[in-house]
Formats: C-alpha cells, structure tokens, sequence
C-alpha cells in the first residue's frame, strides 16, 4: 500500500505496519490508518475521479487502506443517493438540507461501508473466517458481504436484537449466537471466542480499517456537493466509529486539497443512551451509561471508540444533541412524510438531532446541513408501527370505507 504509512496509536502515538490483521496497540489505544497525502496527491484528482464508471466506496481506492491489486467486494456498497429536501428545510426552518441515505446499502445500513473492508482485509489476510458482536447492522452487513465473498461468518448480537436483523443473518447463513445480555456483554463474549479460536475481527474500533469503510460516506457526500462543504454534517453516534470515519474523510479531502474547509459535525444520541454526548457537555471524561432506547442500533452504554469519536466532535468544533425515544419516532415520521425516505430509529436519530437544534435556535436560517440517515426502516418494523401507527382495517365493504373516513376526518375531496 504505498498510499499508507503506517497505523498510529490514537492515545501513545506508537506505530505500526499496516498488516492486514492489524488491531489495537499494545497500550490498549486504537490506532488510526496514517497516510502519504503527498503520494495521493499525485494519484487522484477531481478530474480523475468524476471520470470513474464504479459506482461504489471502491471508487476512492486511492484513499482506502488496500492493496492495489485487491478487488473490490461482490456487493454494491456504497453511492447511496443524496437527496436535497426542500420541503423539510422549509419546516425546519434551514436554508439548505440533504438527506442521506444509507439505508439503501446492500444489507440496508452504514455498516455495509466497514464490513465490505473487513472482508476486503479478511481476504488479503488469507482468513476464511470473520466473527464480531453487534448490535445488529454491523452483523447483518458482515454476514452479506462474507456471504458473497464466500467467507465463513460467527456473530454475537444481544438477544434485543430486532427481528429483521436476525432474519438478514440467518439468511446470510451466519453462524449466529444471541447472547442473553446488554451489547456489552455480548462484545465480551465475542471477544473470547475471537481469542480463543484466531478468526479474523470485524468488532468496532478493534479493527482500524473498519472506520477507513466508513468514510466513504463523506467522501461521497463530498463528491456529491460538487466539493462544496455544509456548515454541518449530523449522524448518530453508538461507539463512536461512524462519526469518526466520517470525520476522517472530511480530513482526507481536505489534506489532499479537495475542499478548503470542515464542516462542523452534529452527533445525535438517544437520551436513554449518550455517554460520549454527555462527555462533551460535561467536558469530563466519558462513563458508561444504560443502554436505554429503543434506537437499538445506538444503544451502546460503553462505547468502544470514544478517543476516535470524542476527537472528531471537538476537533470539528461540532455540537451535540440528545434525543428523547419519542423525537426520534417524530422524525421517523417527518423523513417518512416529506422524503419517502424510511429509516430504522437509529437511522433518523440524526435528523431528530437536527429538527431539535432548529427548534432550540442553535442553527437556523443561514444553516446548510446534511444529515445521515444510517439505516434502513424496514430493519426494525415493530418500531415503525409504534411511531406512525395501524391503518384502516376494514372488510371490502365501500359503505364502511365511507364511515373510516368520516370516523378519522379523512376529506377526500380536500
Ligand atoms: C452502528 C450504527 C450507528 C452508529 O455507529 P457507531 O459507529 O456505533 O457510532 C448509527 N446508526 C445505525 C443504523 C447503525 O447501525
Ligand atoms: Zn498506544
């Protein structure tokens, strides 16, 4: 990888070579991937790039930790559409908003971004089998992008895990262990059985390729403004690796001279669950906390990469928002409504960050904003049934459609 230095420990800068099992240093720290902007420079332009046919996160692989003879995975992961919602910013009161949405990655998150480099890894390693715990969409993209990979996958996600991402798993034919406890006990195990048995680590933060994945979604943003930089970027925050990623992107394109400005980031939580939201507001150190949200996708009481996350909020000068269980089912609701865009919980929590930060007057009329949506709906759809509610159950009867209406104060003609 002549792009890449080496991977540097987040916490005692010590350094490392970028082998493809690398994990965390020996001080425990997480390392980040470290690169040659000035080879970089000389390997991509914008020119360069808006010439490219793949519509993938591969098509940045001169800013990705892989060898230049490694293929792209199977799936299509990645260029999920950036929509600009007018009507939405309208009512929130923004000048610009974009939605993006990554709900329509292969196996409908984010996620598919790290595991689709896991794999990537995994096979420059010469590893048949990958394993990590989750608290769902991490699992589920993993056992996708192995599955199409023809790589053998051991999952551990918490037994709170929804039913459409145990589904997604057991179709992808992922050896799946539900472990009767929180999300942290189910890493613990993870991490034992990962030990004991050498298969290749796909846990958040453990693996520092993974946020190199994730990137890829501000890459595209990016590309996708043409290079012109919002003055925020909002997602929701678990562990810490997403915004993180996100963040290192922005700082890619910026060392590369792609953009000559960062935007400030927005890191959403639920209210029941924000240790690393909390730690900035407070400006003490983050402590583990309930994990206590129906955003189980964000529901992380020990997050596992506070360093990374903690630096990318304060290094962006970025702000945080808490959300209540019931703002986030709102904003499910409004993305639903004014976008056609669908996400699971976790999903919106971002925009349900965004619409409280209007409604608060911490950002406004001047405001440009993109907000992520980093899963898909259909994941968790008991959830969406709570927040948007049963419809008309009736016989094939016109006479009682008729009365529904009426009942429900439904004005056809109107
Ligand atoms: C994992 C996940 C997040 C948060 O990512 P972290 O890296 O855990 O902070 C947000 N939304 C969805 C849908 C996720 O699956
Ligand atoms: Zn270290």
């Amino acid at each position: 990888m002549k792009n890449v230095l080496y991977g540097k420990c987040v916490k005692c800068g010590k350094t490392y070579e970028a082998t493809p099992d690398l994990t965390t240093c020996e001080c425990g720290g997480i390392l980040d991937i470290t690169y040659d902007y000035d080879y970089i420079k000389t390997q991509l332009t914008k020119e360069k790039l808006a010439a490219r046919q793949e519509r993938t996160m591969w098509r940045y692989r001169e800013l990705l930790p892989i060898e230049e003879t490694t293929e792209p995975t199977p799936l299509r992961v990645g260029w999920s559409p950036l929509y600009e919602e007018p009507r939405l910013a309208e009512k929130l009161g923004l000048k610009r908003l974009w939605v993006k949405d990554d709900g329509q990655n292969p196996t409908a998150s984010l996620k598919d971004r790290a595991s689709a480099m896991a794999v990537a890894k995994a096979r420059e390693a010469g590893a048949k089998v990958i394993a990590c715990s989750s608290t769902g969409n991490a699992a589920s993209s993993l056992a996708g992008n192995a599955a199409a990979a023809g790589l053998k996958t051991y999952i551990f996600v918490p037994s709170r895990a929804p039913k459409g991402k145990v589904a997604q798993l057991m179709t992808f034919g992922a050896t799946v262990i539900s472990v009767q406890g929180s999300y942290e006990d189910t890493f613990e195990l993870s991490k034992q059985a990962i030990d004991k048995w050498g298969w290749y680590n796909r846990n958040a933060a453990i693996n520092p390729y993974l946020s190199e994945g994730k990137k890829t979604v501000s890459l595209e943003i990016m590309e996708q403004l043409n290079w012109e930089v919002p003055d925020y970027i909002a997602i929701s925050v678990g562990d810490g690796c997403t915004i993180a990623g996100l963040w290192k992107g922005l700082k890619d394109l910026y060392a590369i001279g792609f953009i000559d400005k960062l935007p400030r980031l927005i890191s959403a939580q639920a209210e029941g669950c924000c240790p690393l939201n909390r730690a900035i507001a407070t400006g003490e150190d983050w402590y583990p906390m309930e994990e206590n949200t129906l955003a189980d996708s964000i529901a992380v009481g020990v997050p596992r990469n506070a360093d990374k996350a903690l630096m990318a909020i304060r290094e962006s000068n970025g702000l945080v928002v808490n959300v209540s269980d019931e703002e986030i089912m709102a904003a499910q609701k409004l993305l639903g409504m004014t976008c056609g865009v669908f996400g699971e919980p976790a999903g919106v929590t971002g925009t349900a960050g965004v619409k409280k930060l209007c409604e608060q007057g911490v950002i406004g009329k001047n405001d440009t904003v993109v907000s992520v949506v980093t899963g898909n709906g259909l994941k968790d759809v008991a959830n969406a049934i709570k927040a948007c509610g049963e419809p008309i159950s009736i016989p094939s009867n016109m006479d009682l459609l008729l009365k529904a209406f009426d009942e429900k104060g439904i004005d056809v003609e109107a």
